[in-house]
């Protein structure tokens, strides 16, 4: 049974394994067959080389934030107990040419700056009125 919106389908084929990683600890992303560049979003062409084949594979969780913006009013209704948030664009260690999008949580909105290193922290996302969690890779700030 798919858990209910705004929870994300951890069974939607192209990011299953990312949340299956999360489930475990473990940050997974896409890397090239070929050329062995990260990719992301997982089943788009590699930016370096053009190839579509990729496996799963695990990286530190580390890097740092690229752009943020900052979420104030709930347009979905469940949102309502968290706002105000912020979603960044974390570019990871490894190649900070691959950004995920995650939402930054333990740092007052007023302390985020670009390039802060941020680190990733795996955490139930629940919402109030709606059944079921789903782990998901967030990120704070760190290591000092
Ligand atoms: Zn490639």
């Amino acid at each position: 049974m798919h858990a209910a919106f705004p929870l994300p389908d951890v069974d939607w084929p192209p990011t299953r394994e990312l949340f299956a990683g999360a489930a475990r600890g473990e940050l997974r992303v896409t890397r090239c067959n070929l050329c062995a560049s990260l990719v992301w979003y997982p089943g788009t062409p590699c930016r370096t080389c053009g190839a579509e084949r990729q496996e799963w594979v695990t990286v530190s969780g580390r890097g740092t934030l690229f752009s943020w913006s900052v979420v104030r009013f709930p347009w979905i209704p469940q949102f309502a107990s968290i706002v105000p948030f912020a979603t960044g664009l974390v570019a990871l260690e490894e190649d900070p040419r691959v950004r995920l999008v995650s939402r930054i949580v333990d740092c007052p909105i007023e302390s985020l700056h670009a390039d802060m290193r941020l680190t990733v922290d795996f955490r139930p996302l629940r919402f109030d009125g709606l059944a079921g969690e789903v782990v998901v890779p967030l990120f704070r700030p760190g290591p000092k």
